[in-house]
């Protein structure tokens, strides 16, 4: 599976792709990264298999539009971005799961959680995959060194293009709040 990074990346992309005008609050920018991570919180939330549950579409949707009611009713101005930014990033992080290389058994997600709970990979491999034992290990090392290389990459080209072509959106300045 990849690595943090990647997902962060997918993150940023999103928030630039879809609300390029957001990209200037800090704490909307660390969310989006956030949110494209958070599938991989099931590896220390105790009860939950890691691939399963949290990296599953029903996954997706039933936090997106849990957070898109609480919100509206709320009649908060982020009742569109906020559960989109869930929903894509959610999305973001299982398709990167899908195509990253799982030398684990049995191998893959599940996609298709509650329904269909048989574990999915791609049969194409972009990213490789990261050892999270042994890692002071010098081969070990080498190859989590070699990952995430490979990501930076692969995915840092991309959200620098995306954020050059959103450049306008920062003319004025970065802010907190
Ligand atoms: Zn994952």
């Amino acid at each position: 599976m990849a690595s943090p990074i990647a997902h962060s990346l997918a993150g940023i992309n999103i928030l630039a792709l879809c609300f390029p005008d957001r990209l200037k609050y800090l704490p909307m920018l660390l969310l989006s990264m956030f949110v494209a991570t958070l599938p991989d919180f099931d590896l220390i939330v105790s009860g939950i298999t890691h691939r399963t549950i949290m990296h599953s579409i029903t996954f997706s949707v039933a936090i997106s539009m849990s957070l898109f009611i609480w919100l509206k009713i709320k009649a908060s101005p982020l009742y569109l971005v906020i559960p989109s930014l869930f929903f894509f990033g959610i999305v973001s992080h299982i398709i990167i799961d899908w195509f990253s290389l799982d030398l684990s058994e049995p191998a893959g997600l599940v996609i298709g959680w509650p329904w269909n709970m048989e574990y999915q990979i791609s049969d194409h491999t972009i990213f490789l995959n990261l050892h999270r034992n042994d890692f002071f290990e010098p081969t070990i090392i080498t190859h989590n060194a070699k990952a995430l290389l490979q990501e930076s990459i692969i995915m840092l080209p991309v959200t620098l293009l995306i954020l050059f072509c959103r450049r306008s959106y920062f003319h004025t300045g970065f802010r907190c709040s």
